[in-house]
């Protein structure tokens, strides 16, 4: 069965149709990049896909099952899980500790059992930052730490609930391109092992190009091309709808 299967999605704010008619679906293990200009609807698609956004119509079928209408949080504890465009973490409080917490909101303890969970998560939290390469600074405030870092640490936060999908809108926004060749590296090999399906934007071509393994272009609301990379590279309505006519040397990875 599909993982996250999307049906016809459209939405509407007043008299513009910000997306229309969309459709995709994500498998397993997949990274599948949403790209296309500013105010393409990519966001607005996310925030369907997790509840923050009530669609005007379509379906959104995570393991065949319709989660259009249920609350944010029961989709999160269902298990799609997001990233955020400026990287969502306590400053004042350490990596670990910021992990931890995802460890407990996810078995949803009270705030009064903190000491024992905290005790009870600590390994796992640990085991986390050692995956996203951030065991070293587990003791650090995340407030202190290098943008690029505090992304991985994001990162091992949204792993913190096993999520089977992952919505990343913009991850790499912000970082050099060293970091951010490593982070998309990171997050591909962590969907490989747990069998996530990532959904993520990107304006980085370098980005896409190099870690999609299928696209899906937007323009004003509307999907314009899908399909693998080389099939998306060479579409001439990605050439001149999303790219400008004759602005091509950014398509090639
Ligand atoms: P993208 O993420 O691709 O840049 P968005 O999904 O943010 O695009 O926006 C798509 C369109 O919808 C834009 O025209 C934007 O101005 C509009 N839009 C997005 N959110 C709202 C909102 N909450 N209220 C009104 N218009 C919105
Ligand atoms: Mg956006």
């Amino acid at each position: 069965m599909t993982l996250l299967l999307v049906e016809n999605l459209a939405k509407g704010f007043g008299g513009v149709c910000a997306v229309d008619n969309v459709s995709f679906r994500l498998e397993a293990g997949e990274l599948l990049a949403m790209i296309g200009p500013n105010g393409a609807g990519k966001s607005t698609c996310f925030n369907m896909v997790n509840g923050q956004l009530r669609p005007d119509a379509g379906r959104v079928l995570l393991d065949g099952k319709n989660i259009v209408g249920l609350p944010p949080h029961d989709i999160w504890r269902m298990g799609v899980g997001r990233t955020f465009q400026i990287a969502a973490t306590f400053g004042s409080m350490t990596a670990v500790e910021n992990v931890q917490m995802a460890l407990i909101s996810r078995e949803g303890l009270l705030y009064r059992m903190w000491r024992r969970a905290d005790r009870h998560a600590r390994e796992e939290a640990m085991s986390l930052l050692e995956r996203v390469g951030m065991a070293d600074q587990a003791e650090r405030p995340c407030g202190i730490l290098a943008y690029g870092d505090v992304k991985r640490i994001e990162l091992a936060i949204a792993l913190a609930n096993r999520p089977k999908v992952l919505l990343m809108d913009e991850p790499t926004a912000g970082m050099a391109p060293k970091e951010r060749i490593a982070l998309m590296a990171l997050t591909r090999d962590l969907a490989h092992e747990n069998g996530i399906g990532v959904l993520f934007t990107e304006h980085s071509m370098d980005v896409v190009f190099g870690y999609a393994d299928k696209l899906i272009v937007l323009a004003r609301g509307k999907m314009i091309a899908e399909g693998d990379r080389d099939s998306v590279r060479d579409n001439p309505r990605v050439r001149e709808v999303y790219f400008g006519a004759g602005k091509t040397a950014g398509l090639h990875a």
